[in-house]
């Protein structure tokens, strides 16, 4: 899933909390210079491409992105945290999380696609063997090319690896054979990362094991099947898999990987949640800023709106909600600098931050009346890009089944 641009092409603002001080600042001093990087160049270059848009393109098109990738790469912000060997920029993931949040609050319909998301560099690949991380992750991290993972299946959501999808041994390599859903970007990536069941050889069927295989698109049996247009512009695809002939070269991590996609993907899902949290971070942040500068010029009954106090009650619950969920997502980000990657932490931030995001959303839009509802608006896009946040990278109820694990329950 892409967690693509926060609004179609209308104006952003000054990238703070409408004038507000936060104290959730404190956490962000150390990589304030990086962070005003950032925005200096979403301010100086995104934006004017982004007022080129067409203000009903929900999706920038390809070769934008692929230009926005590219030179943020360049800059060094896109995909910060991989190591400069394979082109990144050495970045804790603490300054990745706070450039998320800032590509968020930005409101730039652009930024988002300057920093690395799903379609980016996978953390699976990083378990790959030396001649995939160089075939296939430094492309990705140099934001020269573009991938999808496909993992979902009709049957197999929340329950991700009760997989039917199967892949079993074919000579040297592997056969594989089943269907995927609910892709991103399957219709603009140069590769699919495939998890698949496998039969590990031992007697105990198909399903013993999950690997993950990296393919290019056009790899003879993958197939695009049917598009689903999503609530917010950005489509999904089903992928087929048909008697796709897979080379023993194409299972990441080699031998060692076969059967272990399982723990593999496990090690990565706690760095997603957090870049998750991030943007929703940022995007409520931005709703915010919005809702309040709306309610301090518009007028009603003879005052501006933002004096009464079921306005102020919209918007100060929110600021409240947002700066808790911000301080949360920051200290995990900082937990996992310092070696501890607690998938129950990563859980908890981001089922706060999505869900706040949801809401902060929402009350914007209630703040600004009819003006919010009409196509076009930043906030009548964000109330529907905003609702896949408690889907993706596993559902919010899924979060909670998690938190509810580590504290010994069920
Ligand atoms: C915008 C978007 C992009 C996506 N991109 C990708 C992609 O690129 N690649 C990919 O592989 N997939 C992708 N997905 C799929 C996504 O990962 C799944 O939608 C998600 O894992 C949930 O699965 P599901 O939709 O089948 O819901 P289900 O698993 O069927 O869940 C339905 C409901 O039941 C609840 N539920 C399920 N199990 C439990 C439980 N144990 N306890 C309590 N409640 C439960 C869920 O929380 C949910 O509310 C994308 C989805 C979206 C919306």
């Amino acid at each position: 899933m892409n967690p693509a641009a926060p609004g179609p092409a209308t104006t952003p603002g000054p990238a703070t909390t409408a004038g507000l001080s936060a104290p959730s600042a404190v956490l962000e001093a150390e990589h304030r210079e990086l962070v005003a990087a950032f925005e200096s160049f979403v301010c100086r270059e995104l934006e004017p491409l982004a007022a080129e848009l067409a203000e009903s393109a929900e999706q920038p098109p390809a070769d934008l992105r692929a230009y926005v990738r590219k030179r943020s790469a360049a800059l060094g912000f896109y995909a910060g945290d991989y190591p400069e060997e394979l082109g990144g920029s050495d970045m804790p993931f603490t300054a990745v999380v706070l450039l998320h949040h800032a590509a968020g609050r930005s409101g730039c319909p652009l930024a988002p696609y300057a920093l690395a998301g799903s379609d980016g560099p996978s953390p699976l690949l990083r378990h790959g063997t030396p001649e995939q991380i160089e075939r296939h992750l430094v492309p990705l991290v140099r934001g020269e090319r573009t991938r999808c993972l496909a993992l979902t299946e009709p049957q197999a959501g929340s329950d991700a690896f009760r997989l039917t999808t199967t892949a079993v041994r074919d000579g040297d390599g592997w056969l594989l054979n089943g269907r995927k859903t609910f892709v991103s970007n399957a219709d603009r990536a140069d590769l699919a990362l495939v998890v698949a069941a496998t039969d590990l050889g031992d007697g105990a069927g198909p399903t013993a094991g999950a690997t993950a295989f990296v393919l290019p698109m056009d790899h003879p049996g993958l197939r695009i099947g049917q598009r689903y247009e999503g609530m917010s512009g950005e489509p999904l695809f089903e992928l087929t898999l048909d008697q796709l002939h897979a080379p023993a070269s194409s299972v990441i991590g080699g031998e060692d990987g076969i059967g272990a996609a399982t723990g593999l993907a496990m090690d990565s899902l706690s760095r997603g949640r957090l870049v998750v949290a991030a943007m929703c971070d940022g995007i409520a942040e931005y709703a915010l800023r919005l809702g309040v500068e709306y309610a301090r010029e518009r007028r009603a009954f003879g005052h501006p709106i933002g004096d009464y106090q079921h306005v102020q009650e919209h918007l100060v619950r929110t600021r409240a909600e947002v700066e808790a969920a911000k301080l949360l997502t920051l200290a995990c980000a900082r937990l996992v600098d310092e070696g501890t990657e607690a998938p129950e932490n990563a859980a908890l931030a981001k089922l706060t931050s999505s869900e706040t995001a949801v809401r902060a959303v929402d009350r914007a839009l209630q703040v600004h009346g009819a003006t919010g509802w009409v196509r076009g608006h930043p906030l009548e896009y964000l109330y529907r890009y905003v609702r896949m946040t408690t889907i993706i990278e596993g559902t919010s109820e899924v979060q909670k089944v998690i938190v509810a694990r580590a504290m010994g329950l069920g």
